[in-house]
């Protein structure tokens, strides 16, 4: 089930195969393939790279550039994928939507890019400060060269966000880190010295989508659409 803590708190929400159902970067370059013969190859190429990234096989940034590097990806491209309506169920809104109006905090912490997360965050009522997300590097052409510079695609990039958040008073009470895959649990910190954690206190494992390998020690499962529902029924373990 989903935590609904009674204090305020913070989540931090992954986006691909959690908030959102598909690998955006992954749905943007098989659009950019379009048309193309090799297509069907290049794109078991990308999932390939995809999974090893999120599997913690090879560095995040490796894989999202390895990713990029085999589509040529332009500006227009990605400004017409920012205005697809992508779908996100109800359940998700309003999952967001309750959070925010029991004043808990709420960002979306990806290693996807703000230029189409922007655009699909607006639905959840989000601002910009509250998506961390990459940016892409442009080249003078208008095309895609890989990614500015940023804490989030360094190793253990989602936990370093959270304590620098942590650190400027951007966070508070509780902080939960919701995601599919172990880059997200990554983000929970390790119990240091018997009292100090670093990084989330939480992690909620997302499995709506996918079910990726993760690390022991999951806090709270989210398997289906209906866990995202409050229930007053039920006994509130915090
Ligand atoms: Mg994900």
């Amino acid at each position: 089930m989903f935590p609904f803590p009674k204090d305020p708190a913070t989540f931090f929400f992954d986006f691909d195969s959690t908030l959102y159902a598909g690998e955006s970067l992954d749905e943007i370059l098989s659009l950019a393939l379009d048309g193309k013969p090799w297509k069907e190859n290049t794109k078991q190429e990308i999932e390939k790279i995809m999974i090893q990234g999120v599997n913690g096989e090879i560095d995040l940034k490796t894989s999202i550039t390895q990713r990029m590097k085999l589509v040529p990806l332009d500006k227009a491209l990605v400004e017409k994928y920012g205005q697809i309506k992508m779908n996100f169920p109800k359940e998700v809104v309003g999952l967001i939507q309750l959070l925010l109006a029991k004043k808990h905090q709420v960002y979306i912490l990806s290693n996807g890019f703000l230029e189409w997360i922007l655009p699909f965050s607006q639905i959840f009522g989000l601002s910009e400060n509250k998506i961390i997300a990459n940016r892409i590097l442009w080249d003078s052409f208008g095309f895609a060269t890989g990614l500015e510079p940023h804490l989030i695609h360094t190793p253990n990039g989602k936990k370093k966000v959270i304590e620098e958040l942590k650190n400027q008073g951007k966070t508070r009470g509780k902080i939960f880190m919701v995601g599919d895959s172990k880059a997200d649990q990554n983000a929970k910190g390790k119990k240091n010295k018997g009292q100090i954690f670093e990084g989330a206190d939480f992690f909620v494992a997302w499995q709506i989508y996918v079910q990726r390998p993760l690390e022991e020690g999951v806090d709270y499962w989210v398997k289906s659409l209906s866990d995202l529902i409050l229930n007053p029924s039920m006994p509130n373990p915090l």
